[in-house]
């Protein structure tokens, strides 16, 4: 008997964020994808709710984008982006700056969404050494995620994820976000922050509007642009992660379009591509540009990867951009933002479902629990598989439910998830398995 394609994977791969343990069911396999459906190799299909890890903004397998994938294979595949360039690479810049907001006028391209922060943090840290200034801390956010390479990780809130190399990370300041009702505390934070500490802040570092891994937590526009003044006046670089929300998760292209601040520096990743091909990139302020500007060989950037500016990715890249400038892209995010906000008065009124929020295409809500909330809260599992039964991918943070879907999804689509949503949280809850306190 010929093996599963499962069988096979799990003789010789690792899987990422997959704790490995004997009763595992193992992986499964993927043979197609098309618009919001994944189908696997005993011909199941699964509702991709999260975009396959927050990258597939117009569904699997686009035609469109695989075309110009499809075309530029057979023109230039890769070339070394040092000493070199091409039109790809070129357009995608000169587009992505026309379209965000603010002093942009320096796209640095690198292969993720890690990968991207690095670079940020690097270059806002040699910023200050090329000037001489002996600025050398980061300022983050309590509940960041920003990846998973080491500066990355140190910029992330410690964590689970991060515990075993917690004693080589670098030291981070680190202030509340705003969230609802927190605001004047965070505010309050960042303000002792820079009376302490105003002399060796290099830069602030923040998700903005969402903190995504760390539990999809949600704030405003106003709060965020009142701290990103303050490091402005402070002389402290910021950088806007959007490697999640970039690209109309939140409603807009970007979600620095809702701040009046614009940060020095943009990460981007994820969408980017429309999740055909890796890619990253670090937009910067000439202010920024202008500090690496010398004779001194020793104030170059000395950084880049093998992969840098790939041409297929910036295709990819490219032709993505294309669907988000057609009408029904902003039509889609109005409409999925919409039935999500009609949703969530439904889900708000469960008395198993606690912080019920949403903003733009991303959904998400607490399932109450004894244990309270946390990444390995122990009902994780269950309603992983308890969707994943019903042909519904989502992949909870602990007891947080989200739902971050490609914007290609139907009405209909997303009407199924949200009576899967409600069928669980009545089973369990006439089941009488939950804590309730009302
Ligand atoms: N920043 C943010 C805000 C993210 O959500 C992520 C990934 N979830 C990253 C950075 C890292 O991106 P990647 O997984 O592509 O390295």
């Amino acid at each position: 008997m010929t093996e599963s394609l499962t069988q096979r994977d799990q003789k010789c791969i690792w899987h990422p964020y997959t704790p490995i343990s004997a009763q595992s069911a193992g992986p499964i396999a993927i043979v197609k994808g098309k618009g919001a459906w994944l189908y696997d190799e005993n011909g199941k299909k699964y509702l991709d709710v999260i975009s396959s890890w927050w990258v597939n903004i117009h569904g699997h397998a686009h035609p469109y984008i695989a075309g110009k994938i499809a075309a530029q294979l057979h023109t230039l595949e890769q070339v070394i982006f040092a000493g070199f360039t091409h039109e790809p690479a070129i357009t995608l810049a000169e587009r992505i700056l026309e379209l965000l907001p603010g002093e942009f006028s320096r796209v640095f391209f690198s292969d993720d969404g890690s990968t991207a922060v690095e670079v940020a943090l690097k270059m806002a840290l040699q910023y200050w050494y090329n000037q001489g200034v002996k600025k050398t801390r980061i300022l983050a956010f309590q509940h960041a995620y920003h990846g998973d390479t080491f500066g990355a990780m140190a910029a992330s809130s410690r964590s689970i994820f991060t515990r075993p190399f917690d004693p080589l990370l670098f030291e981070v300041r680190r202030i509340d976000p705003p969230l609802p009702g927190k605001e004047s505390d965070a505010l309050a934070q960042l303000e002792y922050e820079i009376k302490h500490h105003r002399d060796t802040l290099a830069a602030f570092i923040f998700e903005p509007l969402v903190l995504g891994a760390g539990g999809m937590l949600m704030y405003d526009a106003e709060p965020l642009d009142n701290m990103l003044l303050l490091c402005r006046q402070n002389d402290i670089v910021t950088i806007a992660d959007e490697v999640m929300t970039g690209f109309g998760r939140t409603g807009t292209l970007f979600a620095i379009q809702r701040l009046q601040q614009k940060p020095d520096l943009i990460c981007l990743s994820k969408g980017i591509t429309g999740g055909f091909m890796p890619l990253g990139l670090t937009a910067c302020s000439e202010k920024i540009f202008h500090a690496f500007r010398s004779s001194d060989k020793s104030h170059t950037f000395f950084h880049g990867h093998s992969y840098t500016a790939n041409p297929l990715a910036c295709a990819a890249a490219g032709a993505s951009l294309d669907l988000c400038a057609e009408p029904s892209f902003n039509k889609n995010l109005k409409r999925i933002s919409h039935k999500h906000s009609v949703f969530s008065a439904q889900l708000a009124r469960h008395p198993l479902a606690e912080h019920v929020r949403t903003t733009g295409t991303i959904l998400a809500f607490d399932l109450k629990s004894p244990e309270g909330t946390s990444y390995l809260n122990p009902m994780r599992d269950r309603i992983y598989y308890f969707f994943m039964e019903q042909g519904i991918l989502i992949r909870p943070l602990g007891n947080t439910i989200y739902l971050m879907p490609p914007y290609c999804i139907t009405d209909e689509e997303l009407d199924t998830v949200y009576n899967a949503i409600m069928g669980f949280l009545n089973e369990h809850f006439h089941r009488n398995e939950f804590y309730t306190d009302n």
